[in-house]
């Protein structure tokens, strides 16, 4: 697989930078959450001083809502804790262990969030752990368009082995009855 980081803007080297550390302690910090009883992805949200905002896991099994994946709890909490529906003021970067699924994207898109930073591509989750990702045509291009910039495919190994870990650890896969 083409592990390539790509991005909607020309790759400034800082923010990709940056995003490697996050996303590198995220990858590593969701094998607490998944002991714990969390689902395998896990979301953080940053302002541009590097001020953590809100982070959270994904809790689709342990609170039972099929809307709780790791990217709607952490924008829901940074909504919460900045007292607003609208986070575009506060320019929010949000990092995420894997690349946000169809309706993390519309969830990221009405937030306001400025910056998205994702680990493993949708394609590599779906071939490791069985989730369906959703349907997602040129989301980079629909962000550029709506001024929000995106890169992806960051620490894609380390991601690949903590979702592997999961799997292997005999952990719920959720999917509604087709
Ligand atoms: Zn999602």
């Amino acid at each position: 697989m083409n592990n390539t980081v790509i991005a909607n803007e020309e790759i400034d080297q800082n923010k990709l930078n940056k995003a490697k550390k996050i996303i590198l302690e995220l990858q590593n910090d969701l094998r607490t959450y998944i002991a714990n009883g969390s689902g395998p992805f896990l979301a953080a949200i940053y302002d541009e001083k590097g001020n953590l905002i809100a982070k959270a896991a994904n809790s689709v099994v342990s609170e039972k809502c099929s809307h709780n994946h790791a990217e709607m709890n952490t924008i829901k909490a940074a909504e919460k804790a900045l007292d607003t529906y609208d986070l575009s003021s506060h320019n929010l970067s949000l990092y995420v262990t894997a690349e946000p699924c169809m309706m993390c994207l519309g969830g990221i898109m009405w937030s306001g969030i400025r910056e998205v930073y994702y680990g493993v591509p949708s394609k590599s989750v779906e071939t490791i752990t069985g989730f369906d990702e959703g349907f997602k045509p040129d989301w980079l291009n629909e962000f550029k368009n709506r001024n929000i910039t995106v890169y992806g495919n960051i620490e894609v190994e380390a991601g690949e082995n903590v979702l592997r870990e999961y799997v292997a650890l005999g952990h719920t896969v959720y999917q509604p009855e087709r």
